[in-house]
């Protein structure tokens, strides 16, 4: 198949200019680099080549800077000042008031002060429309103007020829029309001549089929216009008229438009010398070394892509592809290179996060979209545009034109975009909480943590100071998975953090995060399934927090007899911190598969208890309440729940699991996230009680949940050490506490573990007072999906109850009143497993 090239201005922004050599017989590289005057060593560069050896018919990519006769638009913007309008702005930079609209697509002459006008730029290259030229001396006739008519409902070809003065016929030529029918929606090209030249008499009609093949061609050096109309079987004159020659001059590396003579078409007696077969070949090899630059390109991408692309590699690739672009914009290989110029930018948008690439990406698009409206990608185009508008950088307003623009190409039997997109109903549109006053200068993101296990992963992002957030999902789509981000403002990202966390988890495969913009972090997440998310942020420190939970299967088989689908541990013993936690998990691992599932049965009745997490409270830089005689809550309840511990793993068998078993500082949020993903089966945090007034003591069983209690509130802003949880992050955080469904076992748990440690305490002293089961909003249990419950074991602010703590009896006596509170939990379940 031959490729119509045709000639067209076109514009670099390179600082150089590229041609293909194509190496005759007897050439070779030196004898190549004299005529272009650049060195061996450079073609070599340029052309990747090892060796000195060339092929005839090989084509060699030769720089050259930029010569004075070569046409170079920039891009040039305008920003519209006060008292401009579109007139004034044409007048200034020689253009018309047309091309303005269209390049900046305005549907009216309106123009705002600061409104920022592409005057030059690339949608400048091609204005003309492609292969429907009846008369190609046309196609370089500069004056020619194109315009883009959209049908309205009830028009049709006669009242749009009437509109812009032409014939029906001539619309019908240019849009390709067979028959007369037009459709609303539809794009028309229409042509105006609006050079002061009276119109060309039209040539003569020729149906569509027969249309001469038209090609570019780049004369070689030495060459003379005979030489080339010869080869090409046509006349001189012709060529001559074809490009608006005044005499038979041609100069080397000059572009012709050849019109070849039509298969059945007589040839021409200046074409006596070569055949017809030798003219295809000709062309052939022309045409063919162009897909050959493109195929070789591809190959060059896929070479790059097998060692990971840089930055540096895309923006390269980038380059190529819209160099041969530019070099051959009608050429079948156009569209597809435009295309992979977006691609290219989108793609590496997904890897630096970085609005810029994005904001190229898009108008790549768009590009294409301009100069191939009626191609089969152009579905692809819109799509991409529409997801990076109404996605990513949430500028509904231009989502919404390019709906109305290019809406209808979509097709019909396909999901409708909207549909795919909006009817989802895990898909939520959040707004970006307003915490304005407390927003001065940017934040910095000082961490991101991942912390996963089989079929639940939480995210910590940390930050310095306050920020607003805002949450996206993206759909799965052909070439991304499903993502799930947030972009957090404003904010940048400190030096430290990681920029990919890989996972090989459930939901997650990997957290990639990024600068957006210069205001905004933006946080990725990639995932590969996902059934559920929480997002909610936490302050002091200033935290948010992304929930994803998996769903096990069951099937139940019979009564009695159930056949749970599930996960083996996977490799997440590797991935924690934390010694005794990983410890754990090689017992677990040890004990096998059979005795997994059994627990695995019983998780799924919410019966079986065979792991526990305690929760010793505070710990390293956080020492939590202080006593009067210098002891820290974050040491006696770290004594304490080895003591708990202790007594669990004896008395019941069950395994125990620390949140930390030593004086380190563990994040809040990191707390239940732990227990979820190794699966335990309660939550027990360990604390002592704080007041003002020394006298206060006594005992305290918390479940998370709403309290209007003061008291209980005055605890909960201890324990979250925080005290200015703004109201917007507050309701967030609401919706992640009615998200937890363990409520009312955390509060049966509470109730007996209240009950039996106040009970067997009282036996051994006489001053024990039960303050109650209460619920309150604490951050420690928010997320968990086990019962869980925090304890407030006696105030260390009165100094008698402080001077117990000292000893271990007391702590001993507590110990055993937790455990018995445990235990009767546990009985009460209808069914236990534990051996
Ligand atoms: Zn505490």
């Amino acid at each position: 198949m031959f490729f119509l090239i045709f000639f067209s201005l076109f514009s670099f922004s390179f600082s150089e200019e590229v041609i293909y050599h194509q190496v005759k017989k007897g050439e070779n590289l030196e004898s190549i680099a004299q005529i272009y005057k650049v060195s061996v060593e450079d073609i070599k560069k340029w052309n990747h080549l090892k060796t000195s050896k060339l092929k005839v018919g090989q084509r060699l990519l030769i720089k050259k800077p930029l010569s004075k006769d070569s046409i170079s638009e920039k891009e040039i913007v305008h920003i519209v000042k006060k008292g401009e309008n579109l007139q004034s702005i044409a007048r200034k930079y020689k253009v018309s008031i047309e091309d303005i609209k269209r390049l900046n697509d305005l549907k009216s002459d309106k123009l705002i002060v600061g409104q920022k006008l592409l005057i030059k730029g690339e949608a400048k290259i091609k204005e003309e429309p492609k292969k429907e030229e009846t008369s190609p001396s046309r196609s370089l006739n500069e004056e020619e103007k194109v315009i883009y008519h959209v049908v309205k409902r009830g028009e049709s070809l006669k009242d749009i020829a009437q509109k812009y003065g032409v014939t029906i016929e001539d619309i019908k030529n240019w849009n390709n029309l067979k028959k007369s029918k037009i459709y609303a929606g539809q794009k028309l090209v229409i042509k105006k001549t609006i050079s002061s030249e009276p119109e060309k008499v039209k040539v003569e009609k020729e149906s569509p089929k027969k249309r001469p093949k038209e090609i570019i061609y780049t004369v070689k050096p030495g060459e003379t216009l005979s030489q080339i109309a010869k080869s090409f079987g046509v006349s001189e004159e012709e060529i001559i008229k074809l490009n608006n020659l005044k005499n038979n001059q041609v100069r080397s590396r000059q572009r012709l438009l050849i019109r070849l003579p039509e298969e059945g078409l007589q040839v021409k007696p200046e074409g006596k010398g070569e055949t017809k077969t030798e003219v295809k070949e000709k062309v052939k090899e022309e045409a063919s070394s162009l897909e050959e630059a493109f195929e070789n390109l591809k190959k060059e991408e896929e070479l790059l892509r097998k060692k990971g692309l840089s930055r540096r590699d895309y923006l390269k690739l980038i380059s190529q592809y819209r160099h041969l672009y530019l070099l051959y914009p009608s050429s079948e290989i156009a569209p597809f290179a435009l295309l992979k110029t977006a691609d290219l930018y989108y793609e590496l948008y997904h890897h630096s996060l970085r609005k810029e690439d994005l904001l190229e990406a898009a108008k790549k698009y768009e590009f294409f979209l301009k100069q191939f409206s009626n191609h089969p990608l152009k579905e692809r185009a819109i799509l991409s545009l529409l997801e990076i508008y109404e996605r990513e950088l949430k500028d509904f307003q231009k989502a919404e034109e390019i709906k109305r623009n290019w809406g209808l190409y979509l097709k019909q039997g396909k999901k409708p975009y909207k549909e795919a997109l909006y009817n989802e109903t895990s898909v939520k549109k959040e707004k970006p909480n307003k915490v304005p006053e407390l927003i001065a200068d940017l934040k910095k993101v000082l961490n991101v943590e991942a912390v996963t296990g089989v079929d639940y992963t939480r995210i910590i992002i940390e930050l310095n100071g306050n920020f607003n957030y805002q949450l996206n999902l993206l759909p799965e789509r052909k070439d991304y998975p499903p993502r799930l981000y947030v972009d957090i403002s404003p904010a940048v990202l400190d030096y430290k953090v990681k920029r990919l966390i890989d996972l090989e988890d459930k939901h997650l495969k990997a957290v990639r995060i990024g600068q957006f913009d210069p205001q905004t972090v933006r946080v990725v997440l990639d995932l590969k399934s996902l059934n559920d998310y929480k997002v909610f942020k936490l302050t002091q420190p200033y935290q948010l927090i992304i929930d994803l939970v998996g769903k096990e299967k069951a099937i139940i088989k019979e009564r009695g007899s159930v056949i749970a689908k599930k996960e083996k541990p996977k490799s997440w013993a590797k991935k924690r911190e934390s010694k005794i936690i990983a410890k754990s998990e090689e017992e677990n691992k040890s004990e096998g598969k059979s005795k997994e599932s059994y627990i695995n049965v019983a998780r799924q009745f919410g019966l079986g208890v065979r792991r526990i997490m305690l929760d010793p409270g505070h710990g390293g830089e956080d020492p939590g309440a202080v006593g009067p005689n210098g002891l820290k809550e974050k040491d006696v309840v770290l004594k304490l729940a080895k003591m708990v511990g202790k007594k669990l793993e004896e008395r019941l068998g069950v395994e125990v699991l620390y949140t930390r078993d030593k004086d380190v500082f563990i994040p809040l949020a990191k707390r239940p996230a732990l227990a979820n993903s190794l699966k335990a089966d309660l939550f027990i945090s360990l604390h002592l009680n704080a007041s003002p007034d020394s006298k206060a003591k006594g005992f305290e069983t918390y479940y998370l949940n709403f309290t209007t209690d003061p008291e209980a509130m005055r605890v909960a802003a201890l324990e979250n050490r925080a005290n200015d949880q703004g109201l917007a992050d507050l309701q967030d955080l609401v919706k992640a506490i009615l998200a937890n469904t363990k409520l009312k076992e955390s509060r049966e748990l509470a109730n007996k573990v209240q009950k039996e440690m106040v009970k067997h305490l009282t036996r051994y002293f006489s001053d024990i007072e039960d303050r109650g089961v209460k619920s309150a909003p604490f951050f420690v249990l928010v997320g968990t999906r086990m019962p869980a419950i925090l304890i407030e074991a006696d105030f260390i602010t009165n100094p008698v109850i402080a001077k117990r703590f000292e000893g271990e009896d007391y702590l001993e006596k507590i110990a055993e009143g937790i455990v018995k509170g445990i235990e009767a939990y546990i009985q009460s379940l209808k069914l236990s497993v534990y051996p």
